[in-house]
């Protein structure tokens, strides 16, 4: 039987391989792009476990740049993505993002201030007495303020992904379930890839897309990447407070977030230092009840009595050099293209990274270079830290 030739294949189809796609097709619709996904159901993918929260506050001013980026694409959506005259809704909510800031994250907080603000973004900084005045919920004792975006916010993973996806496949992306057991290659080159099914597919660029699971896949390809899967939980609870409107999603110093759903609905997690690294994607509402919900009283009161309505565990792809994306061409294999390690912020950077790889396969310049984020940095051990204090 003949080897089925394309040019670009994405191996995996979450929101990295299906904007990629996106962004391929969008460029020359004469491309064959086929995007491999071993479950549609994506029950364990992490753009579907995600929390689906954009933020323009980062210290890194590539991590800035892609969200401005993605917020200009979300400005024009629904239009940029309807098919057949249906216009994609993500339900973004727009009610903004608030870090709190300690004494000790005093400087990096006011430094990425500064470097947010010089962007053209707007972000501002809080006192406590601001905070207790607009949110009298939020207590913000052990804070010395908070820098608040007001166009940061959180939509729904799966609209994205869908649209994505949905639009890629009407300018012609060929969406196959299967399973990646090998990429193949011969002496530099990246030649396709082989399937659990035994048949080979063959492409001249072929992107590892495949989120935590991406490192077992590189290592078929012969090189290693710093990325771990590592469990992260969510859990979402009804309290007895129904704020109106929409409160800023919270972000506390220890890495604790809550973001207000609706009415009296909440979502949190926290990234732990025990979280298990591994396929593990069992849910243990204690982490909740014995160490979330105790530090999260000490900050809103009111939230003495609520109920656990529900939760999940899902995967960051943790790069464990610097907790960040890496992007492009692994240095010595040729067509062989990376969209690894976001950690807990890819979700975010889909438009800009799907465009970014697009332009590198197609050799055109990029709209925003984002060559930091280079493999090249993994070989020279020349981390990109977004914090100096954790990875986030
Ligand atoms: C609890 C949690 C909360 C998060 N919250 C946010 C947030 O608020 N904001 C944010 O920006 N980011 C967030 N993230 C991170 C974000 O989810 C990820 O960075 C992003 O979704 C990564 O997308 P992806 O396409 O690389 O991976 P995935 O969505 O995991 O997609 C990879 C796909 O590859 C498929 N695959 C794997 N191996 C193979 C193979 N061999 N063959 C074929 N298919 C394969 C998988 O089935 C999967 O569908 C969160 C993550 C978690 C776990």
């Amino acid at each position: 039987m003949e080897k089925a030739t394309y040019d670009v294949i994405l191996v995996g189809g979450g929101i990295m391989g299906c904007a990629t796609a996106y962004y391929l097709l969008k460029a020359d619709a004469r491309l064959k792009v086929a995007i491999l996904e071993k479950d549609p159901s994506y029950a364990r993918s992490s753009t579907l476990l995600s929390d689906g929260n954009t933020r323009l506050q980062f210290n890194v001013k590539e991590n800035i740049q892609m969200s401005i980026y993605g917020l200009e694409v979300l400005a024009r959506f629904g239009e940029e993505m309807a098919v057949d005259g249906e216009r994609p809704d993500v339900a973004f909510r727009r009610q903004g993002n608030l870090f709190l800031v300690d004494e000790d994250g005093r400087p990096e907080a006011e430094d990425g201030l500064a470097l947010q603000q010089s962007l053209g973004c707007q972000v501002e900084w809080l006192d406590p007495e601001d905070v207790a005045r607009r949110y009298p919920l939020y207590n913000l004792s052990g804070s010395v303020g908070g820098t608040y975006g007001p166009l940061d916010g959180t939509m729904d993973p799966n609209a994205l992904l869908m649209a994505y996806k949905n639009k890629a496949i009407s300018l012609g992306a060929l969406y196959i379930q299967a399973e990646v057991s090998e990429l193949t290659t011969d002496e530099d080159r990246l030649t396709g890839v082989r399937l659990a099914s035994g048949e080979r597919l063959s492409a001249g660029y072929v992107v590892n897309a495949a989120g935590a699971w991406a490192p077992t896949l590189a290592q078929t390809a012969g090189f290693d990447l710093p990325v771990q899967p590592v469990k992260r939980q969510v859990f979402v609870f009804e309290t007895h407070t129904r704020p109106d409107g929409f409160l800023p999603a919270l972000f506390f110093p220890s890495g604790l977030y809550l973001i207000h759903e609706h009415g009296g609905q909440f979502m949190c997690g926290k990234s732990l230092a025990d979280d298990p690294v591994g396929y593990d994607f069992s849910w243990d509402q204690a982490i909740f009840t014995d160490r979330l919900w105790p530090e999260l009283l000490e900050h809103i009161p009111a939230f003495d009595r609520l109920k656990l309505a529900s939760g999940w565990a899902g995967l960051y792809a943790l790069n464990t050099l610097d907790g960040n994306a890496i992007l492009g061409e692994w240095p010595g294999l040729r067509g062989a293209y990376l969209a690894n390690g976001f950690s807990g912020h890819g979700f975010q950077q889909c438009h800009a990274v799907g465009r970014y790889l697009a332009e590198l396969i197609l050799g055109q310049a990029p709209s925003l270079d984002l060559s930091i984020f280079s493999p090249q940095r993994i070989l020279e051990n020349k981390p990109v830290f977004e914090s100096r204090r954790r990875l986030i």
